[in-house]
């Protein structure tokens, strides 16, 4: 099915009504160069117009962002260009923004982003809802008061992040404030420890997903010590360790590559650890379904840290129990939290 058929037309009209647009708003669509991305952006143009908003695309060529280089994005070096969007009340990003300096700028400007670059069959399945962003802003409201979190698993998971120097990222899978980012289809939640107050363990378990730019069920578990904040040893004997320690280049080379990133749960219910094989896939699934924990490595600009590397890794984790101070949050991959469960 086309991203401009009926069908698509109707879900991105349900996905902006949840992004608060309507008339008197200005929806930008920043598309690719190339046929990738133009479908959607028809798509998301018509439905912006059926709900009475002014509405235009903005195609930009230049390579569409590989997951090998955050931080360059085809509105770098186009400063006319941005200035253009801090106009609009809403940017639909399907170029992916993220972790570059002209988001921040844009959404420091006020514009809402949403990010939509996930395949329509995934996307119909995992339209938010309010009820889920109601779920995420009562974890979000348990993880800002927490001064430290523990983690632990059978397979050996045992590491305590040092909390409260990082905002907390809350997707809900709508942009619906004032400079809000979001990512349809969202539903998890995250904050970074402190720079040097990660340490202990993180064992990947089979089952366990490496978001590696092609994704990475883990076959063979790979053991992480972790000392202040960064990753100083990868062990393991199977494939999955080569394939990881084939990504990072070498602690010499970048050391930010090695650090810890965010690290947060997934609340969506709706999400399917095991939904994979859709072409084109970003691993939202994966990255939101209920119960995991979402461990990465790399950069922490997003959130406004210093941390600045191109390689970065997100890394859902099954059957985990996560602890907020003395308060459970997870019992090995179950929400055990009536409010956000
Ligand atoms: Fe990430």
């Amino acid at each position: 099915m086309s991203d401009a058929s009926i069908e698509a037309v109707q879900l991105w009209r349900e996905e902006l009504k949840l992004c608060k647009v309507g008339p008197g708003q200005t929806v930008a669509i920043l598309a690719p160069g190339g046929d990738a991305m133009q479908d959607r952006a028809q798509g998301f143009l018509a439905a912006a117009l059926e709900l009475g908003a002014d509405a235009y695309v903005v195609t930009l060529p230049g390579p569409r962002m590989e997951l090998y280089g955050l931080g360059s994005t085809p509105l770098t070096g186009r400063p006319q260009v941005i200035e253009l969007l801090k106009g609009a009340d809403l940017i639909v990003d399907l170029v992916l923004l993220l972790f570059s300096k002209e988001q921040l700028e844009l959404q420091a400007a006020g514009c809402r982003v949403l990010l939509c670059v996930e395949p329509l069959p995934i996307l119909q399945r995992l339209l938010p809802t309010p009820e889920l962003k109601e779920r995420v802003l009562a974890a979000a409201a348990d993880l800002e008061k927490a001064k430290r979190m523990h983690i632990t698993s059978d397979a050996g998971t045992d590491v305590e992040f040092e909390l409260g120097h990082y905002p907390i990222l809350v997707e809900y899978g709508f942009a619906d404030e004032p400079g809000r980012w979001d990512h349809f289809p969202g539903g998890f939640l995250a904050t970074h420890g402190s720079d040097d107050g990660v340490n202990g363990t993180v064992v990947l378990d089979t089952g366990d997903v490496l978001l590696l730019p092609q994704m990475r069920y883990v076959e063979d578990p790979i053991g992480l010590t972790i000392e202040n904040g960064y990753v100083t040893k990868i062990e393991g004997k199977g494939l999955d360790a080569v394939f990881m320690l084939d990504f990072l280049p070498s602690q010499d080379e970048d050391r930010e590559a090695w650090a810890v990133s965010h690290i947060g749960w997934g609340l969506n219910r709706e999400a399917r650890w095991s939904m994979h094989n859709v072409p084109g896939e970003f691993g939202m699934n994966q990255r939101a379904f209920w119960g995991n924990v979402q461990f990465s490595t790399g950069p922490n600009t997003e959130l406004g840290g210093t941390r600045e590397t191109p390689y970065h890794l997100d890394i859902p984790m099954r059957n985990c129990s996560l602890w907020l101070d003395d308060k459970q949050v997870l019992d090995k991959g179950k929400v055990v939290v009536p409010e956000y469960a």
